[in-house]
């Protein structure tokens, strides 16, 4: 297991991650009953940036500095108002160049946004990543951090109690065959919680199997499945990642409406060279209507 977020926190994938998560959360709050989050590749809840490694790559300059940096038209400013707070309270010093010191992670956005009766469960099988990771929530009887593999726990851990719940799946993608595992872990979860919103995240870049990914979950029949893809440079002539896609199993009615707002200017913001693009379609339900802006 070599992969470690630190590296990547808060970049341009984070960025796209975590604005439909914490959009999603809040609309599962629109209703008083409790729900769960159930976080299966969790890793280390919040970042520092000023760290080594953040600092080496700093890839979150071109992503949340570059929102954070941003005068937000009137539309888009709502839908990323939670996600823009939660990193602002975790950085009460922010900087005019709108430097910050630390980044939530999904487990931590997640907490800031639970209300009492809410509970969250999060997994990590690197043993360092866990420790920080326990010792980041220990104490808190709303969070439950578990060392364990995110994909027995995305079967094992369904449905849960509260028969609410969201679902994200962050796999690092560094293990061959993670694409299939992906669409193989969902048809079981799917199988013992039908109901939960699901949260799937992808890599796209140089020869990934995106298309048959798509064509698989497909096959699953299951029948809601919305599909967000953010790509901020060519996929062409770069190695690593050039964007990435969530899909969105039972997804708010709210949000492919959202989206048509959000990724457009999500694109905008974040563009490296002129072959950024995004969209949003439907994978299954919805008349398959597919929006996309700039390729
Ligand atoms: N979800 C996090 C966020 O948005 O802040 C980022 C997670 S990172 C992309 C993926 C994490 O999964 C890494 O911390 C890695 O150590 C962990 N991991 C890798 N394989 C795993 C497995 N089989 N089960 C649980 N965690 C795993």
């Amino acid at each position: 297991m070599n992969y470690r977020h630190i590296y990547h926190a808060g970049n341009f994938a984070d960025v796209l991650k975590h604005a439909v998560l914490v959009n999603v959360i809040r609309y599962f709050e629109r209703k008083e009953a409790a729900f769960r989050v159930l976080d299966t590749h969790a890793g280390i809840g919040q970042y520092d940036l000023s760290r080594g490694e953040a600092e080496k790559t700093g890839e979150w300059r071109d992503g949340i500095g570059r929102l954070l940096d941003a005068d937000l038209p009137e539309k888009v400013a709502p839908l990323l108002r939670s996600y823009l707070d939660c990193v602002r309270v975790l950085n009460p010093e922010i900087g005019p160049d709108g430097g910050i010191k630390s980044y939530p992670g999904s487990p931590r956005l997640a907490r800031m946004l639970l209300r009492k009766q809410d509970r969250l469960s999060l997994m990590e099988l690197h043993p360092a990543d866990y420790e920080t990771l326990h010792a980041a929530f220990d104490g808190d009887y709303q969070v439950r951090a578990t060392h364990l593999d995110g994909w027995l726990a995305l079967a094992g851990h369904l449905p849960p109690k509260e028969r609410r719940g969201i679902v994200l799946v962050d796999p690092p993608f560094e293990e061959p065959g993670e694409f299939d595992r992906l669409a193989d872990g969902l048809a079981k979860a799917h199988r013992r919680f039908a109901t939960g919103t699901y949260l799937l995240w992808y890599p796209i870049k140089k020869g990934a199997p995106v298309a048959a990914f798509h064509q698989k979950l497909k096959e699953l029949a299951i029948p809601k499945m919305l599909c967000a893809e953010l790509v901020v440079r060519s996929e062409r002539d770069t190695e690593g990642l050039a964007g990435s896609g969530l899909v969105i199993v039972n997804p708010p009615y709210t949000l492919a409406g959202e989206l048509d707002i959000l990724l457009p200017y999500l694109k905008t913001c974040l563009a490296q060279d002129r072959f950024a693009r995004a969209g949003s379609f439907w994978i299954a339900g919805e008349t398959a209507h597919e929006k996309e802006d700039g390729r």
